[in-house]
């Protein structure tokens, strides 16, 4: 049984929430058809992280009026979204289900670039090397995605800092490149504020509930509570977590699974693993291990290289070990000597982080299966931030109109909407439904 949640129309059709409005028209909002709910806050989003404040910016910008709540200040290194840089590439290895919000997303981060004036973003193309190459190129083929095949002698000879063993074919996407996760999430949340969004940082949600009858009742529909006993009511919550998503919804936490991350910086030859000569890298090994990484960039010496899913430690987000271990360095090194041998030497830096993981990797975007007024928004399995803009968007859509968005919306987001089709749904939606 296919089984997508798309909310419950009346009860947003109550709130006035039921407008239409595409990503095409949302733009058009100004004046006196800026959206209001009538409540103390239109909506509240918890984490102001890569998704909460992308999430922010764009209802804020539409007149929404917002409030995001985050136990840390913006940009902060204690979640998902931190360590200078984050993978942005169209020709998808994960699917070619992914291409229109990929395109959303990076043409809507070239739009932030251009309103902030900040690099957020650097071109220097993406290398799939090896296991990943067969799909990121079928991706490439079927959507007319600018690429070029190379030999492990042609990548080797172009870009001098490779070292691809014999044999290993890789694809070549020009339009690739960098994102600055930091001056990011900065700049969603700087013109999430200047549209008027109140941003709160050092508060710690415990609980949400919704509120029933909300259609009669004037304090709003949902209501959150902090740990100093605050309270706040909005129309519509946005719980976008990250890590600790589970500790907001606690029947996600199969789908929702946090993993220790680690990633480092190895010392290098500056010239071979410049910016300008060293492509960022997806590289699979033959023992189905894959590496990805970035030429040196910033103020950080070195080459960046972190391997996907790492030792698949699951933890718990407040006490994750950050400490950088032999056993994290062995597992790097794996990668730096089968790929970029010149590199093979002392570690600079390293970074502790966190994925959260759903069974089949793709995101959870929808309205919880109980409480329509809440929007569930659980985007990384690794690989979301390049999505947060465009995810942001969407999300934002999806909450003005009070329903399930237009059809574009619907389309893009269709593989990351709740369904119990896929895997753990099924006993997800029963949980929920059960607990309310
Ligand atoms: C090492 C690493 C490398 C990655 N590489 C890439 C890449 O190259 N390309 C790519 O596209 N993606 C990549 N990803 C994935 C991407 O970074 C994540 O998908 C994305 O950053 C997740 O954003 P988020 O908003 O869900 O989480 P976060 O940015 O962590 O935000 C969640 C926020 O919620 C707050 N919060 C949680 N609970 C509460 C509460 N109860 N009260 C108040 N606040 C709360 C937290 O403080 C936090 O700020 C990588 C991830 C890691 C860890």
């Amino acid at each position: 049984m296919l089984r997508l949640l798309f909310g419950a129309p009346k009860i947003l059709a109550e709130l006035g929430l039921n407008r239409a409005i595409t990503p095409a028209a949302t733009n058009k909002i100004s004046g006196d058809q800026r959206f209001h709910s009538g409540k103390a806050h239109d909506v509240i989003i918890v984490g102001n992280g890569a998704f909460g404040s992308s999430i922010a910016y764009h209802l804020s910008k539409q007149g929404a009026k917002v409030l995001t709540l985050d136990m840390h200040p913006p940009a902060h290194p204690w979640g998902s979204s931190h360590g200078h840089t984050r993978i942005i590439r169209l020709a998808y290895f994960e699917g070619p289900e992914y291409v229109p919000l990929l395109r959303r997303s990076y043409d809507l981060f070239l739009e932030l670039q251009d309103l902030c004036g900040q690099e957020l973003f650097f071109k220097t193309g993406v290398l799939d090397v090896g296991t990943t190459f067969e799909k990121a190129y079928s991706t490439a083929r079927r959507y007319n995605l600018p690429h070029e095949v190379l030999t492990a002698k042609e990548v080797n000879t172009r870009f001098p800092g490779y070292s691809v063993p014999e044999d290993v074919m890789s694809l070549f996407q020009p339009d690739g490149g960098i994102l600055c996760p930091e001056n990011i999430i900065q700049a969603h949340s700087s013109l999430a504020m200047k549209h008027g969004c109140t941003v709160r940082s050092g508060v710690t949600v415990a609980s949400w509930r919704g509120l029933s009858g909300s259609a009669i009742n004037s304090t709003g529909s949902v209501e959150i509570k902090l740990s100093n006993g605050e309270k706040h009511v909005g129309a519509q919550l946005v719980l976008t977590a990250g890590a600790w998503m589970s500790q907001l919804v606690p029947e996600l936490k199969r789908l929702c699974v946090p993993e220790r991350q680690v990633v480092a910086w190895f010392d290098c030859p500056e010239d071979q693993f410049a910016k300008e000569s060293f492509p960022v890298f997806i590289a699979g090994s033959s023992d189905n291990e894959i590496f990805y990484g970035f030429p040196q960039y910033g103020q950080q010496r070195g080459f960046k290289i972190g391997l996907y899913n790492h030792l698949r430690e699951i933890v718990d987000p407040d006490n994750l070990d950050r400490t950088f271990t032999r056993k994290d360095e062995v597992a790097l090194r794996r990668g730096v000597q089968q790929f970029f041998k010149s590199a093979d030497n002392k570690v600079l830096h390293s970074n502790t982080c966190m994925f959260t993981n759903t069974p089949d990797g793709h995101f959870i975007l929808d309205r919880h299966p109980a409480y329509p007024q809440v929007i569930l928004c659980s985007a990384c399995s690794g690989h979301g931030f390049k999505m947060s803009s465009g995810v942001g968007q969407l999300l934002s859509d999806i909450a003005l109109s009070g329903g399930p968005g237009s059809s574009d919306v619907q389309q893009e987001l269709q593989l990351h909407r709740i369904n119990s089709d896929r895997e753990g749904h099924a006993e997800f939606i029963q949980a929920s439904l059960s607990s309310s």
